[in-house]
């Protein structure tokens, strides 16, 4: 067995959106992203992939191309079975690359455990074979909208998230949907598009018609912490920060402060790092779980789906981006039924 680290191989792909998915900050035709390779000195390797958003971390994929192949560099010679010494040196030279820290990461997990013989889902806690996805419907003309998730509620899919970026069409795509896929249980992501009171009056609406609605996700600024306080304390469902939480510190600020009801935790945002801490400290506090992705392939949700269901501590699962793509990687560790994303062993991984 073979644990120091001998070099790092770094690769930019691209991948195009079946279709373009528009949020309320703008809309994404394709996703670039990164793949890093980390080689122990046997040849055993491990995989991992960072997929920069632009919209939402200002990380560019030329910036986290380049951070890699450079950054890597001081890991070289390390022993991934110290991988928390790895974690806190990644924390610091990739502060302001997350998902390049993300990325480099899970591969370290994935070499270590491919040494061990076990995978990352089993180092993470084993907690669940399985796990259930929901799908998105991004923001389009409202037919279109309604179109699109009548066949996501056909495919399986039971919980559907749909962006939302004002409230006349917001309530009006949402009560659609609802009429047509059996009020099935909606998390409603207005990606920071309001301010409190509209946040608020777009959930009366819709609560007022009996809209199963899970969970209103990012409704205001990211930084807006007393508007988010106030939806949460307003709002007749709870409330979910994305934008708001990259480090663990932002999680602590936002519990402290009594802000959210839900964390939505995404690697890109955090790396395995701070997504482990979020995690535990949501536990303690009481604030529920949820997982969500940028425009990962299904090697990047494979990093999720091993991180979710192995700690068991997430009550939503957005794990859809790979689902998106016109044409997706052919690495991945899990295998899907509907919206059932399992697990699959190490014999069937890449490595
Ligand atoms: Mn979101």
């Amino acid at each position: 067995m073979a644990f120091k680290i001998q070099a790092f191989e770094v690769t930019r792909k691209t991948y195009e959106y079946s279709k373009p998915f528009k949020i309320s900050l703008g809309a994404h035709y394709e996703s670039v992203n990164i793949e890093v390779k980390v080689v122990l000195d046997d040849g055993t390797y491990g995989l991992g992939e960072a997929s920069p958003s632009f919209l939402i971390s200002s990380e560019t994929p030329s910036i986290v191309e380049t951070g890699l192949k450079e950054l890597c560099q001081s890991l070289v010679g390390k022993d991934v079975r110290n991988y928390r010494a790895l974690f806190n040196e990644t924390d610091t030279i990739f502060k302001a690359i997350p998902s390049a820290k993300a990325a480099v990461q899970y591969a370290i997990i994935d070499a270590l455990t491919t040494s061990l013989g076990i995978t990352p889902f089993e180092f993470f806690g084993g907690a669940k074979g399985s796990i259930f996805t929901d799908k998105t419907v991004g923001i389009g003309e409202i037919e279109d909208m309604v179109e699109e998730a009548k066949k996501i509620y056909s495919e399986g899919f039971r919980t559907i998230k749909i962006k939302v970026e004002s409230i006349e069409t917001g309530v009006e795509s949402v009560e659609k949907i609802a009429e047509v896929t059996n009020n099935t249980g909606y998390i409603v992501d207005a990606n920071q598009a309001f301010k409190a009171k509209e946040a608020i009056e777009l959930a009366n609406k819709l609560y007022i018609k009996g809209v199963n609605v899970l969970l209103l996700e990012q409704p205001v600024h990211r930084k807006d912490y007393d508007g988010l306080k106030l939806v949460r304390q307003s709002s007749p469902y709870p409330v979910a920060a994305d934008e708001s939480v990259f480090e663990k510190y932002d999680a602590f600020k936002l519990i402290q402060n009594g802000c959210v009801d839900y964390i939505n935790i995404k690697l890109m945002k955090s790396g395995l790092s701070d997504a482990l801490a979020i995690v535990e400290m949501a536990k303690s506090a009481g604030v529920g779980l949820m997982i969500g992705c940028m425009g990962e392939s299904s090697l990047g949700i494979t990093q999720s789906v091993d991180f979710a269901a192995g700690t068991g501590a997430f009550t939503y699962h957005d794990l859809d981006s790979s689902l998106m793509l016109k044409e997706d990687n052919p690495l991945k560790g899990f295998e899907r039924e509907k919206n059932e994303l399992r697990i699959l062993g190490r014999d069937k991984r890449w490595n």
